[in-house]
């Protein structure tokens, strides 16, 4: 049984199965009740009522297909007037293994749907109602190919890209607000993501691929830690930090009135006009 605190509902999207029902577990033991959202009703129950014979709290389950938007927009409205609602998991997400010119294009226009366009109205949702309450957390599950396009599907890795520049952004407008935010970006995790992305996990390399479970405790210890990007499997957080400086470093420079000096025909920094 949980013996924390009640910090009021999680909405956690694909939270039938892999990382969402870790969340949902893990959650629930931290005193959160659930709301779990997938297209599977039976594997939802089934997973409701083992998380509350375990831990006792209130697990409701809603089916939705989220990458249809009549359903998304259940969700939103949920989110906008559900003051119970203090926490949203923006999990759903499907992936892609082929090569971006061997993949069918409808399934590509799929996949950003549901990982960018539906992650960006439930984010947009939760956002408007968390910030107008002085309170909430928003986690977006976004990927290690959101730094490293080249490794899978280029559809996949920007819809990705897009997860976590849209965390990094929304962090900046409500953080004061008092609503916390967290990307994380999960290398291989062992779910049923890679059957359904065509390729199954048993024929990755074994020191590529974290348990699932292993996965959410560092994010959520990331999360405890108040980290805004969460990388579980990097060992030395300074190579983040490096690279987040890189970034930091470009910004004075990004917008100027004057093309820089190597973009201009008689280019040195005297030469206007
Ligand atoms: P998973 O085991 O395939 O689970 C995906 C979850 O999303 C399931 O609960 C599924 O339930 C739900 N879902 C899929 N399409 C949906 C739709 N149209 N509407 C509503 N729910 C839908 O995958 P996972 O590995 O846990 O992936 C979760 C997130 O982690 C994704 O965003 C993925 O991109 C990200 N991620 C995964 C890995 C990895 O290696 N596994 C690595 C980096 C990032 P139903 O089928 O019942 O709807």
């Amino acid at each position: 049984m949980s013996t924390q605190d009640y910090k009021g509902r999680a909405l956690i999207t694909g939270g039938s199965a892999g990382i969402g029902a870790v969340y949902a577990d893990r959650l629930a033991r931290r005193g959160y009740d659930l709301v779990l959202v997938a297209r599977n009703r039976d594997r939802l129950e089934a997973l409701a009522s083992q998380i509350t014979r375990a831990t006792g709290r209130k697990v409701e389950v809603v089916t939705a297909d989220l990458g249809a938007k009549a359903d998304v927009q259940r969700i939103e409205e949920r989110l906008r007037t559900d003051r119970s609602i203090t926490a949203l998991i923006n999990n759903a997400g499907v992936g892609a293994t082929a090569p971006l010119l061997d993949s069918d294009v409808d399934q590509l226009d799929a996949m950003i749907q549901l990982n960018v366009v539906t992650v960006t109205r439930l984010a947009h949702a939760a956002g408007k109602a968390f910030a107008a309450r002085g309170q909430g957390l928003i986690v977006n599950i976004a990927s290690i190919v959101a730094l490293a396009p080249e490794m899978l599907n280029g559809v996949y890795s920007a819809s990705k890209a897009y997860v976590l520049s849209l965390t990094l952004s929304l962090h900046n407008e409500v953080n004061a607000k008092g609503v916390q935010v967290q990307a994380v970006l999960p290398g291989v995790t062992a779910t049923e993501f890679w059957d359904r992305a065509g390729l199954a996990v048993k024929h990755l390399p074994n020191e590529i691929v974290m348990a699932t479970d292993e996965m959410v405790d560092a994010a959520l210890a990331g999360l405890d830690q108040h980290e805004l990007v969460t990388i579980p499997s990097l060992p030395d957080l300074r190579d983040w930090e490096s690279y987040a400086a890189a970034r930091a470093a470009l910004k004075p420079n990004l917008s100027r009135n004057r093309a820089a000096d190597r973009y201009r025909k008689n280019g040195n920094a005297s030469a206007r006009g």
